[in-house]
């Protein structure tokens, strides 16, 4: 299962990590705002390269979206991240192998179902050879360089098109497809996908054991009109040389940081143009057996109908490593108008869906479930980025750096990786180097 193919589908402290108050009037070469897989790399890399750094995270662990929950069900639950894309350009592969960690290649177990008829054979016959079409027909409107929406490129329809779109769309980019670019969806690069079975979190959060943070700092303005940069922090007031942000895209767009010098007109059209998608996980803990399939089966399953704007339904990641705990996926407008209505509801419909398909014998072994709610979460705002159509060259301007001195990175301005968590990884490099070169 790959990006392209298919959707993407304990509180992470160290020893090292504060408690906020390193934060208190810090003099420092480079400040890095935010503790996920872009900060942590940025930190990290500055710190060997011998500069004095402080990272501070808004919240009380590291992570931002890649997070592994042990203690909920007793067996990993990744709230945010959890497939490993694209193994052949991904650096998580061999950092978890070398951590000792289990990571493996993700099983071509995937299944397609209709509701009341159950599982309709291994390849899915009609509902694939429609993805393919959708895909097809995504990546030749892209070719021709018009970046239009994902929704316009696809011409005719038939009973499988609605199913099609929700695994492109709200399931992979987080978006409904009237909202996906063409050429932002085409840009991103496709491999296979690994998983780590004590979970994505676990993985980054050994990764950077040794990567200080002071927690519990949130940033509230980013000064850089003078020859330095001073940042407000809600623990004090750090003095830096430059500074790396690593918020989201919600985060930037909803104006909790406030930047002096503002920021231009290009980095304005990019922020309203590269924005948060919804994406959750409904996560269900069943008894053992209940749901018969292998290990990290996906099932995706027919989907008629359409309400708020995108398909109502969602796939699922089944029997996760193996534990017997499903990731209920949803996405796009449907699903963002569910984690409106709460968890009870979002684990309800979740339930029920399943049952529909799998018999509603399963409910007897159903022990508990919850879920995420990226997108009401004040640190993040949403899932991941995406392009609206017609937008996805603004991308570029995300790189451009404020005032020489204040350099964004993380998903949003990774080109090809957009959206991942290698992407972030590398972007953090990215901008780590950058600073290198503007403080030698
Ligand atoms: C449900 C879900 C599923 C996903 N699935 C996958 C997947 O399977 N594979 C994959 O590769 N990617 C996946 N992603 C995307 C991936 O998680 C992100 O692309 C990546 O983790 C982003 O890292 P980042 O460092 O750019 O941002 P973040 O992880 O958001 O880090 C930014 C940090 O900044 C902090 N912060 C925010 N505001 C402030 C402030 N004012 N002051 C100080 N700190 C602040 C935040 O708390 C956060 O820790 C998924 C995301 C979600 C939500």
């Amino acid at each position: 299962m790959t990006r392209r193919t298919f959707t993407k589908a304990t509180v992470a402290t160290s020893a090292l990590v504060g408690t906020g108050t390193a934060a208190k009037s810090a003099d420092v070469d480079v400040v890095i705002i935010g503790a996920g897989a872009a900060g942590s790399s940025a930190t990290d890399a500055l710190i060997k390269a011998g500069y004095s750094v402080i990272c501070v995270e808004a919240a009380n662990r590291i992570g931002g979206r890649v997070y592994t929950d042990t203690s909920t069900f007793g067996v990993p639950f990744d709230h945010g991240a959890h497939w490993l894309h694209n193994r052949a350009i991904n650096p998580f592969v061999n950092m978890g192998k070398k951590l000792g960690m289990k990571v493996y290649k993700a099983p071509a177990n995937e299944r397609v179902f209709i509701k009341g008829r159950g599982s309709i054979g291994a390849d899915g016959g009609a509902f694939w050879d429609e993805y393919k079409r959708v895909t097809r027909a995504i990546t030749s409107a892209a070719k021709k360089r018009k970046d239009i929406s994902a929704a316009d490129a696809v011409t005719s329809h038939n009973e499988w098109t609605n199913t099609a779109f929700a695994h492109v769309g709200s399931l992979s980019m987080a978006r409904d497809m009237d909202h996906v670019s063409v050429m932002d969806w085409y840009s991103a690069q496709d491999g296979n996908d690994w998983f780590c079975a004590q979970g994505f979190g676990t993985l980054l959060s050994k990764q950077w054991a040794n990567v200080p943070v002071s927690l519990n700092t949130k940033v509230t303005k980013i000064d850089a009109s003078r020859d330095a940069v001073t940042v407000q922090t809600s623990t004090g007031t750090i003095h830096a040389k430059a500074a790396i942000v690593t918020v989201s895209q919600g985060v930037l767009a909803s104006g909790a940081i406030n930047f002096s010098p503002a920021m231009d007109s290009s980095m304005k059209s990019a922020i309203n143009g590269i924005t948060m998608g919804s994406y959750n996980h409904i996560a269900l803990q069943f008894s053992g057996g209940t749901i018969d399939v292998k290990p990290d089966s996906w099932i995706a399953y027919h989907l008629s109908e359409r309400k708020a704007g995108g398909p109502k339904g969602g796939g699922i990641l089944a029997n996760v490593s193996g534990t017997g705990l499903c990731y209920f996926e949803v996405g796009g407008g449907f699903g963002q108008s569910l984690e409106q209505q709460g968890k009870a509801v979002m684990v309800d419909f979740a339930l029920s869906e399943m049952s529909a398909l799998f018999g509603a014998g399963i409910r007897k072994g159903f022990i508990k479930g919850t879920a995420t709610q990226w997108g009401l979460n004040r640190h993040v705002l949403g899932s991941y980025s995406g392009a609206e159509p017609g937008q996805a060259a603004t991308r570029r301007y995300l790189r451009d750096p404020i005032a020489d001195r204040i350099f964004l990175a993380g998903e949003a301005t990774s080109f090809g990786e957009q959206a991942t968590v290698s992407g972030a990884h590398k972007e953090g490099l990215r901008a780590a180097a950058a600073v290198s070169d503007l403080l030698a």
